[in-house]
């Protein structure tokens, strides 16, 4: 039988999609066919329109649910509220940096809500909704930082180790069935937000983009090279495929090799 990366008639719910990995998984869903419910915080009339773009562009229905991944029953109203979850992508995440003695208390409380704990809750909604159709993907956005640790980032840290080890549990619990669970460990990526970063790095250091972008932004990731939004969005596209079906609890790294040193 022919391996199928046909999602028509799935609906993805990805969290924290309103910009970067988020939006770039969306897109690649999308195009394959997927239904899309995008997600963040914020409830404008331009995140709505994201969600009506996207929709147009790739002929799928898209739209856009605001709800707080920092609050469990926000996580879980997101998942009532799309009414159908086939593809769950825990994506939403904030990042803060500090020594442990100086790390906000709240800081730490709000890196574990929204990019730990938040993950827990949309699953615990998400696979009844997976069991009724029969078919489930969970495929949780933790880091490089899930496998491997810097200094400055503890709740980062812990919290992406977490997801890593919920996405264990969850395979197991499905096992099973034909539901998976597995983690994209993104290494760097290109989002808007990096992308900003360059120009006050090349002032920082005195130098061009090319050489900022290699010896300093990238100086932990052996293939000097950004990952893309794109990327993750066709490893995720993969994972939906039938070509994984038997693929559940690991971790993909797209991390140009930064974990294998
Ligand atoms: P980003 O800031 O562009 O995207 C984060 C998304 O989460 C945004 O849509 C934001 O609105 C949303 N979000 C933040 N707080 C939220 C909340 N309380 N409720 C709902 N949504 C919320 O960043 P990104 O780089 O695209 O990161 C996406 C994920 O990828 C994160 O989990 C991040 O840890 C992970 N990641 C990123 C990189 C990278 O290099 N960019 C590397 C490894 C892992």
């Amino acid at each position: 039988m022919a391996i199928s990366t046909d999602l028509s008639g799935k609906t993805a719910i990805i969290t924290g999609s309103n910009s970067g990995i988020g939006l770039g998984i969306a897109a690649e869903l999308a195009r394959a066919g997927a239904d899309i419910v995008l997600n963040s915080f914020t409830d404008r009339a331009e995140d709505h329109a994201l969600a009506e773009s996207l929709g147009a562009d790739y002929g799928v229905n898209a739209r856009y649910l605001a709800a707080d991944m920092s609050k469990a029953a926000a996580c879980r109203d997101l998942i009532a509220q799309a009414g159908r979850c086939d593809i769950l992508i825990n994506n939403a995440g904030i990042q803060h940096v500090a020594p442990i003695p100086d790390f906000a208390p709240e800081k730490w409380d709000a890196i574990i809500a929204i990019n730990m704990s938040s993950a827990f809750h949309t699953t615990a909604a998400a696979l009844p909704l997976m069991r009724k159709a029969g078919w489930g993907r969970v495929i949780n956005i933790a880091s490089a930082h899930g496998l491997t640790a810097s200094p400055f980032k503890s709740a980062y840290v812990a919290a992406k180790h977490g997801v890593v080890g919920l996405t264990k549990v969850t395979a197991l619990e499905t096992a099973e069935e034909p539901i998976t669970a597995n983690a994209i460990c993104p290494g760097y990526v290109l989002t808007p937000l990096v992308e900003a970063q360059i120009p006050d790095q090349m002032k920082t250091h005195n130098m061009d983009r090319d050489t900022v972008v290699r010896e300093v932004m990238l100086a932990r990731q052996p293939s000097r090279e950004f990952a893309t939004v794109a990327q993750m969005g066709g490893t995720a596209v993969f994972l939906c495929s039938d070509a994984a079906a038997q693929i559940t609890g690991t971790t993909i790294s797209v991390d140009g090799g930064w974990t294998a040193l």
